[in-house]
């Protein structure tokens, strides 16, 4: 059995009673393509790929929380709110959710939905946010709307859920819940700390993060008594397709085709992968776009490993899709601190010795090839990885 992970998916006063009443979490559809503003070059959209990679990290059996925003909210009404978990694969859906007329009261699902379309002029492009008022608005009609667009989801079932949230003192730094076993949610707060791009939608938390959250449930909050739910039923789902579109040379258009590659085949035994990431079923947690630092610092994929009730290793890959560069060996050195306090809880030599770090590009020049194996940091000495495109699929040659 490989070990369930957990996501924290953000979303509002609004959009939160559907997604608890009808069981699904949605996320944002940006458009599939960005056009360079001075030469009208178009590229596929790294935003929408990225959101997509974030998506397919989910398994069935996979824990969710909803962290529910700020906004014009009172402070008592935000904050984590859960339990549920996975039950689909991701998909693609336009229909609209409606709320529940029976679900009532402060937060009850009653008279709100969460759109897969403008209701104006039909597309399913997310809503973007007025410059001046913050309104929801249409990004190709322009009208206001008084709900998101989410057509990319999940559907999920109820663990157990609670009316209260967990507000962000008691997740962060509540002394009675900072323990050996209760970390810190580290990941969840290098997010919340400013920075432009920080917050996404979807955070895979570490496996600790989750227990974490789990026994402030358990402790302060009170368990739902009413719930209503209803599962939304979608009613013509799309497979979600990571097209492998390279230029001339085989390289690939996007670094996020090759982030959502990974995230979707990391644990499916996939040839040269399966040597580095061993055994899917001691899989304890894998994600993209972890963060690490106070400055947004982060890497591409971590993963880590655990037999026999014992984390004892860790692999983080940064991905390129072009050529590999002596920087990206020098950064193992900086990473493989923080990732060891992370993941171990200290950065002794020990710790930094479980941490296998991968380089993978499209190619792996030799004087980087001959940096990594001087492994000048003293870290554990990286693994590089060719990738080319071939077969619908991405093929791997290890190099180092
Ligand atoms: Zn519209």
């Amino acid at each position: 059995m490989p070990f369930p992970g957990a996501h924290v998916f953000v979303v509002d006063a609004d959009s939160y009673p559907v997604h608890r009443d009808r069981l699904f979490c949605g996320i944002k559809n940006p458009n599939k393509i960005s056009v360079m503003k001075k030469t009208g070059t178009k590229r596929p959209n790294t935003s929408y790929y990225g959101l997509i990679a974030d998506l397919v990290t989910l398994r069935i059996g996979d824990y969710i929380i909803f962290y529910q925003m700020r906004k014009e909210e009172s402070k008592f009404d935000r904050g984590f709110r859960g339990i549920f978990k996975v039950v689909s694969q991701p998909f693609f859906d336009d229909s609209d959710i409606d709320g529940l007329s029976s679900s009532v009261g402060p937060l009850g699902s009653n008279g709100k939905k969460v759109l897969g379309k403008c209701p104006f002029c039909g597309t399913n492009l997310s809503e973007k946010a007025d410059a001046n008022t913050g309104e929801k608005v249409c990004r190709d009609c322009k009208k206001q709307l008084d709900y998101h667009i989410l057509p990319n989801r999940v559907l999920i079932e109820p663990v157990k859920v609670f009316d209260d949230p967990i507000d962000d003192n008691t997740a962060y730094i509540d002394r009675n819940f900072i323990k050996a076993d209760l970390p810190v949610l580290w990941t969840m707060l290098f997010r919340k700390t400013s920075g432009e791009g920080r917050a996404r939608s979807i955070t895979h938390i570490l496996p600790e993060e989750f227990r974490k959250l789990q026994v402030i449930f358990e402790t302060n909050c009170r368990a739902s008594t009413n719930n209503r739910f209803q599962a939304y039923k979608p009613s013509k789902s799309q497979q979600i397709v990571i097209p492998l579109d390279t230029d001339s040379s085989g390289e690939l258009k996007v670094e996020a085709f090759l982030e959502a590659w990974m995230m979707e085949n990391i644990d499916k035994s996939k040839p040269i992968i399966k040597d580095i990431i061993g055994n899917p079923d001691e899989l304890e947690y894998f994600g993209n776009n972890v963060l690490y630092g106070i400055g947004g610092e982060k890497v591409d994929v971590l993963c880590i490993h655990k037999t026999d009730k014992v984390r004892h290793r860790a692999t983080v890959i940064e991905l390129k899709k072009g050529t590999l560069t002596e920087a990206s060996v020098r950064q193992i050195e900086d990473y493989t601190k923080w990732m060891a306090q992370l993941v171990f809880g200290d950065d002794s030599q020990t710790s930094k010795n479980k941490i296998q770090p991968v380089l993978v590009g499209f190619n792996a020049p030799t004087k980087v090839i001959n940096l990594a194996k001087k492994n000048v940091a003293g870290t554990k000495p990286p693994m590089i990885l060719e990738y080319s495109v071939g077969g619908g699929t991405i093929n791997f040659k290890r190099v180092l």
